[in-house]
């Protein structure tokens, strides 16, 4: 089927043209013909890689071209950077929505596609945001992950809402392989596409001793180290492609980059140039581990690299020069970065309560997914590596043969339920008892047929829970949310999170960083460190001196996650108090990744706590909004005048302070030349074209600016 012949835009298809794309692969041919163009719901079950983003642009260009607005839902932040630049500049207007949870981001209605992650859609939602109701057409990217233990929910939520909002809207649900797409079709109402199409052939096979065994031969690998994981790196470098590495941890990531440079040994100016960059960036040992590694041409990937890190490993793989990048399996999902060799080295993975367990058949195939790169490589390969002959068939019969898991819902935990009903009820999409069932019936939980009288059950017990802690009323029949429950909704914090803070903040007389910090590290809508047993001392000692500064009673039996929610609380204080990056992931044993992780999550929560003081404790308001600043910029109080400026960060602000210039006023009688001379002239008439605007201005730019944006 030629793309010329299609009802798209005639500048999107020169554009794809001058690409080299002018004929639709054969199973995109599919979902023409199943009605992409004439409306209908589709469900596309097809491998990485074979062509779902194009598909989901060609219809939204169509919806476009027919008066229709787009919006396009992934599960990741940077997932979603990616497809707004994939989308941009086609001829279509491109908005993309991931940031503050409480902003109805009405401007963003002005584009024809919006690009934003399935948290953010169910904020606008709860948000009454108007253009949700234009949305002529929603494109749900990896649709699979509503099985997601943590997030599943939330997406299931959102598409169960826009449908009830939108009845005429089409769907096209993106989804990789899975067991039952019958039955997810089945709720979208949608055709369903599915195959097991690929651009580029994949092998997949099983290493053991010195031969990759495939289903019908063996390819031999030459021994050229003493490692075997690196040997099929070594063979497949040596005959010009690249390798992806899948390993259980962050520290086998870097471990195997390691091995895989000193194996390598590349050298070469380009490494070189990435090797100053990151060497030049780096705050911590990882980070100069990362920069030596990349030096010779291997590289690991993990969350716990900051943003500008990832970048660069990223760009120097795809350009070719990185040669091999080991990396952690939650990384399968969002990177599009392909190989010609993807070894599943470490198939077993560590869950609480359950030991060392295999990882899931979809895992396995997400990762296998990304072997071949399109137009570059001959084939793609996927190796899993056994330990002895026994093992070569079970992992055959495990991965390769094996057909991938179902898709369930994860709608039926009452955490996730509290959440969606108070947002149900505080938007009005239900207004009594029945009608918040009758939604729930709506749902892909509903669909499955899971237990009817479960879920009545545990809806019942939720309205309790809002009903007691006073975020609704029921007034016969009629359910209402309360100014409080209608905060929380739009807050978009976990119920549950709001109860703790607003007990707590409203028996507080006094207010401490610390106890503020420790309190919002103890709710559920807070991802804590892992503990370890010589963290306990510093931890003891801390209690010794402050325990009064605690919000909370330190229960009888505190366990683990009274420590855990303390070590935080204390890693965020260090970082409210300026203590440097290489410091912090020094002490807390952490990457800078995961260091603006936690701002980001404390950061949102020290925001509601401002709006929740507000309603209970209006004493306490003022000085979490100093603190909400101070997490957010990872800055001590005298900072604050100065971080209002665009441009400005902890670094510049501390040496600007420590220059004697502390406020607008000092800045402003300092003059260009001093101020130059502490951060440079570029910075410097940066800020004076700023004060030369008005006092409102700069206080807007304050709100408008995150540090944080850059670690996405
Ligand atoms: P997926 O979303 O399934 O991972 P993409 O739509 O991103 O796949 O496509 C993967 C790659 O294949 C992209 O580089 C894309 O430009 C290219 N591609 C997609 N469709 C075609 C086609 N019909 N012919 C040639 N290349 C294509």
């Amino acid at each position: 089927m030629e793309i010329a012949d299609l009802p798209v835009p005639p500048d999107l298809a020169a554009g794809y043209a001058r690409c080299g794309i002018t004929e639709l692969y054969p199973p995109q041919a599919a979902c023409v013909e199943a009605g992409l163009f004439s409306g209908n719901n589709l469900l596309i079950s097809i491998p990485t890689a074979s062509g779902k983003t194009l598909v989901a642009e060609m219809a939204m260009h169509h919806q476009v071209g027919r008066g229709g607005k787009c919006l396009y839902i992934v599960p990741l932040r940077a997932l979603a950077s990616e497809k707004f630049e994939e989308f941009s500049g086609k001829g279509l207007r491109v908005g993309i929505a991931t940031g503050d949870f409480d902003r109805r981001d009405d401007y963003l209605g002005r584009n024809d596609i919006i690009v934003a992650t399935s948290e953010k859609v169910d904020s606008l939602l709860r948000n009454r945001t108007p253009w949700l109701a234009e949305i002529t057409l929603l494109v749900v990217d990896e649709a699979h992950l509503i099985d997601d233990p943590s997030r599943g929910a939330t997406l299931e939520m959102v598409i169960a809402k826009l449908r009830h909002k939108n009845p005429e809207m089409q769907i096209i649900a993106l989804s990789a392989t899975i067991g039952n797409p019958e039955d997810l079709a089945g709720w979208l109402d949608a055709e369903l596409v599915e195959s097991d199409w690929r651009p580029v052939d994949l092998r997949e096979g099983v290493f053991f001793q010195d031969g990759i065994r495939f289903a019908d031969t063996t390819r031999e690998v030459g021994r050229r180290s003493k490692y075997e994981d690196l040997d099929l790196v070594l063979d497949t470098v040596a005959e010009g492609g690249q390798c992806l590495v899948f390993v259980s941890s962050r520290k086998n990531a870097e471990a195997f980059a390691k091995r895989a440079a000193s194996g390598l040994k590349l050298a070469n100016p380009v490494l070189a140039g990435y090797a100053d960059k990151l060497r030049s960036n780096a705050g911590t040992d990882m980070g100069r581990t990362l920069a030596a590694c990349v030096a010779q041409g291997a590289a690991f990937h993990h969350a716990g690299l900051a943003r500008e890190e990832r970048q660069i490993v990223e760009a120097g793989f795809r350009e070719g020069h990185i040669k091999a990048i080991a990396s952690t399996p939650t990384l399968a999902a969002g990177l599009n970065l392909p190989a010609r060799r993807v070894i599943v080295r470490d198939y077993l993975r560590f869950n609480a309560g359950e030991g060392m367990v295999p990882i899931p058949v979809r895992e396995y195939r997400q990762m296998a997914g990304r072997a071949g790169r399109p137009h570059l490589d001959p084939y793609g390969e996927a190796v899993l590596i056994a330990k002895s002959e026994e093992m070569v068939e079970e992992l055959f019969d495990y991965y390769i043969g094996a057909p991938a898991e179902d898709v369930r819902s994860r709608c039926a935990n009452e955490a996730v339920l509290c959440t969606h009903i108070l947002s149900l009820i505080a938007t009005g999409f239900a207004r009594e008892r029945d009608e918040v069932l009758g939604f729930m019936d709506k749902t892909f939980y509903a669909h499955q047929g899971e237990s009817p009288l479960a879920l009545s059950r545990a809806v019942n017990r939720v309205l309790e829970f809002l009903r007691e802690s006073e975020m609704i009323t029921e007034v016969g029949e009629w359910l209402e949310a309360t100014e409080y429950g209608s905060l929380v909704s739009r807050l978009y914090i976990d119920p549950r999170s709001a109860e703790t803070i607003v007990t707590a903040m409203v028996g507080r007389k006094e207010y401490t960083d610390i106890g503020l910090l420790h309190l919002l590290c103890s709710t559920p809508d807070m991802p804590t460190l892992y503990v370890r047993r010589d963290d306990m001392y510093a931890l003891d000692r801390f209690l010794a001196d402050h325990r009064d500064d605690l919000w909370m009673e330190i229960p009888w039996d505190a366990g683990e996650g009274f420590d855990r929610s303390l070590k935080t609380a204390l890693l965020l204080g260090d970082w409210a108090d300026e203590v440097g990056e290489d410091v912090i992931c020094e002490r807390y044993n952490v990457g800078p990744g995961d260091v603006y992780g936690m701002v980001e999550s404390v950061a949102w929560l020290v925001h509601a706590s401002r709006h929740l003081a507000g309603l209970f404790a209006p004493h306490l308001k003022a000085p979490i909004e100093e603190m909400e600043l101070r997490t957010k910029h990872g800055i001590r109080k005298e900072l604050l005048p100065l971080i209002r400026l665009r441009g400005i960060g902890r670094v510049r602000a501390r040496r600007l302070f420590n220059s004697g210039i502390g406020s607008l006023e000092a800045l402003r009688a300092a003059g260009p030349e001093k101020v130059g001379k502490v951060l440079g002239q570029g910075i410097a008439a940066q800020i004076f074209e700023q004060l030369e605007g008005t006092r409102d201005e700069i206080g807007e730019v304050g709100e408008e600016q995150s540090t944080l944006s850059r670690f996405g």
